[in-house]
């Protein structure tokens, strides 16, 4: 491996030292390289470089410097955090943890010479290779948009200044105007996030903007916690929200972004703010390894979190087949611990324990209105496979959907605290 030291000066190196050491055969440290750094990709850097206590080199690439979680983002567009909040930096991980953090695009893989290219044009080997890239937009899932028009109509399905714009678009709203979402098809991030969200434009709007309306235009028979946001929307917000499901022509939709029109099967309809959340498939990278199959998404043995088409890399996170387990924060940061035991196991020859994984998604419909859905899963040959579930209730009283809300916040300090430290 060569490693020219001047060429990571400028190019957003955070921790260089480790990275420009010379590997001498027989004092060489085993290397991992993480390629992205969100809810998957911290996780497991922290957690290689905290259990392995040094016996391993751990690389993480991530392109952006601050990391806005998705999750709470849409807490954010409701008013109940500020942007501040959601934003989290890798300093952590360098200083305390000794994680190499290079702020870069990872570009090219060489799975067989196991070497990774950025598009700073550095070359680094790697004993084993962790993926965790998130997702991408389906070219073409919604006739009239493509990531040129996502100002116009912002997706805000990666968080960070297109949840920034969606806001501002909200509150600009004209008074009596019209919000549409274009929901996504199965399968997506974070289920019920879609909904999640029309609860908090429900809430600005209901405030600053009462006669305001809300259309969801949705490819799906069903989804996430359906009953629980309905009689929220319901109770909340009465009148304001109305979903068009295929049976309606729901999955017959194409946009204009230019005349901020939509057309639903044929009836086109003048919208003031239209959030087109797109159909997803595993992060570009992932499919350019070679990781990926028919589905857009990555195949992983259920029990290590191995890519079934290479044994040196792991996946983690939305850009899995992760059988029963949803596309969330929390999978992800379930999948990247059973991939750090797996990894250590590998190459420092730690016991590693059967795999257990598990996940909750919270949702907030409305001040102190939290809702709840999870399960715990555990691997079988063919897939990871839920175990036992549990679902919050309609017609809950005020006080445990106070404390459902209130739990969400420690998960939320907790995760963060997890992948960054
Ligand atoms: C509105 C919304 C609300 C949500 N709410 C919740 C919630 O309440 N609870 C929950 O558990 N989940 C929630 N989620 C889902 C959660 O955000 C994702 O499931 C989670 O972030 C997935 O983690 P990941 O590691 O797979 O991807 P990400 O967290 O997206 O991380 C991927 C990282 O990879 C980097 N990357 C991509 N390509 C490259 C490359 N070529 N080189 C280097 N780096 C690269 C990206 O910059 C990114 O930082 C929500 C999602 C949305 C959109």
């Amino acid at each position: 491996m060569t490693l020219n030291r001047r060429s990571f000066l400028g190019t957003g190196l955070a921790v260089g030292a480790a990275l420009s050491a010379p590997r001498v055969i027989g004092q060489a440290r085993p290397r991992v390289v993480i390629v992205g750094g969100g809810a998957g990709g911290a996780t497991a850097a922290r957690y290689i470089a905290k259990d392995s206590a040094g016996a391993i080199d751990v690389t993480l690439i991530e392109p952006t410097r601050t990391y806005y979680t998705c999750f709470f983002s849409n807490l954010y567009i409701g008013g109940f955090r500020d942007f501040a909040s959601i934003g989290h930096s890798y300093g952590t991980l360098a200083s305390g943890y000794g994680v190499n953090v290079v702020h870069d695009w990872v570009v090219g893989v060489d799975r067989d010479a196991r070497t990774v290219t950025t598009a700073g044009g550095h070359s680094m080997s790697y004993d084993k290779l962790i993926v965790s890239p998130g997702i991408d937009f389906v070219d073409g899932a919604v006739p009239g948009w493509d990531i040129s028009a996502q100002n116009k109509m912002p997706h805000s399905w990666k968080a960070g200044s297109q949840t920034q714009l969606l806001k501002a678009q909200i509150e600009a709203m004209p008074e009596g105007g019209r919000f549409c979402m274009v929901a996504p098809p199965n399968p997506y991030r974070c289920p019920p996030g879609p909904y999640e969200r029309i609860s908090m434009v429900a809430h600005v709007l209901k405030a600053s903007n009462p006669t305001a309306k809300i259309l969801i235009v949705d490819p799906k028979e069903s989804f996430s916690k359906q009953a629980l946001f309905e009689e929220g929307w319901q109770k909340h917000y009465p009148g304001m929200v109305e979903r068009i499901g295929p049976d309606f022509g729901g999955a017959n939709v194409s946009v204009n972004p230019d005349t901020m029109e939509v057309d639903i099967d044929g009836s086109v309809e003048k919208v003031d703010v239209c959030n087109v959340i797109p159909a997803q498939k595993a992060g570009h990278i992932a499919e350019a390894m070679g990781l990926t199959d028919d589905s857009g998404f990555c195949p992983i043995v259920p029990a290590t979190m191995q890519s079934r088409v290479d044994e040196n890399v792991y996946v983690l996170g939305d850009a899995t087949i992760a059988g029963d387990m949803p596309k969330s924060g929390f999978s992800a940061n379930s999948h990247a611990k059973v991939a750090a035991m797996q990894v250590r196991a590998a190459l420092t020859g730690s016991r590693a324990f059967p795999a257990k994984y598990s996940n909750t998604c919270w949702s907030l419909i409305d001040t102190d209105d939290g809702v709840k859905v999870g399960a715990s899963y555990a691997p079988t040959d063919e897939k990871i496979a839920k175990v036992d579930g549990f679902v919050s209730q309609t017609g809950e009283d005020a006080a445990l959907r106070k404390a459902t809300y209130e739990e969400s916040l420690g998960w939320y300090a907790g995760i963060t605290t997890d992948m960054f430290g």
